[in-house]
């Protein structure tokens, strides 16, 4: 951050630009059947969502993955100024029913965790009388995120409960990949593979910067590389 004054900000970070976007291609080849995103929650793991997501963006990311509604209308705002208006953010924590309005207004994707996330979604869909755009998270391992078994079984034998959603992806989040001779991570694969199949066609997204690296099986649709994109090993 050249010009920035390291008395007054505390320290200066040299973030290189140049790196972050090698990084992408990179990870964007490793797994090139897939689209590839970019995590960039907690203002890019702190180094600064303002400098880091245009470069992310001309490089293809799509779309971008932020934890919260504060944080995916700051992006928006960063990518429209950047002249990228029509990436997709989509917001990891699963949003109260009083947040519909605000996701709108940004253009947010939210990520349901739950059935009742679903349904209050559908609600705000139906209200507006369209259609409105989802991810849905499924727990399909340890992290105790996402529908729970039960409420995916109940997804498949009610499938008229996505009625009113524009389903963009199916995804769940490796626990264990960082390991990558853990064995939970060929467990979760299976449930994985197990709980999309019995649910309607969707694009699939399982692997973060680890999981690209355990191979192919793991890539899915589209992968979701946070911390290999910023320079660490994971
Ligand atoms: C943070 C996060 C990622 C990126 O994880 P890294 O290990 O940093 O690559 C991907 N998906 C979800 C759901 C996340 O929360």
């Amino acid at each position: 951050m050249a010009g920035r004054d390291a008395g007054a900000a505390g320290g200066v970070v040299d973030i290189d630009l140049d790196a972050l976007a090698w990084n992408y291609r990179r990870l964007a080849r490793e797994a090139p059947g897939a689209a590839c995103g970019a995590a960039v929650k907690a203002d890019a793991y702190g180094l600064g969502i303002a400098q880091l997501a245009p470069v992310l963006a001309r490089e293809g990311a799509d779309p971008f993955h932020v934890a919260t509604l504060d944080e995916g209308a700051e992006l928006r705002a960063v990518l429209r100024d950047a002249g990228y208006p029509d990436r997709a953010i989509y917001v990891l924590n699963g949003p109260g029913p009083d947040a519909a309005a605000d996701f709108l207004a940004h253009e947010l994707t939210p990520v349901l965790n739950s059935l009742a996330d679903v349904t209050w979604w559908r609600e705000a869909a139906r209200t507006r009388e369209t259609r409105l755009p989802a991810v849905i998270h499924l727990d399909t391992g340890m992290s105790r995120l996402g529908l729970p078994d039960d409420e995916q079984q109940r997804l498949a034998r009610e499938p008229e409960r996505l009625a009113g959603l524009d389903l963009r992806a199916w995804m769940s989040h490796l626990a264990c990949a960082d390991m990558p001779e853990h064995s939970e991570n060929s467990v979760h694969l299976a449930r994985f593979r197990t709980a999309v199949g019995r649910l309607p066609a969707a694009p699939r997204s399982l692997a973060n910067s680890a999981g690209i690296f355990l191979g192919q099986a793991y890539h899915f649709d589209a992968v979701r590389p946070g911390i290999a994109l910023y320079g660490g090993n994971p």
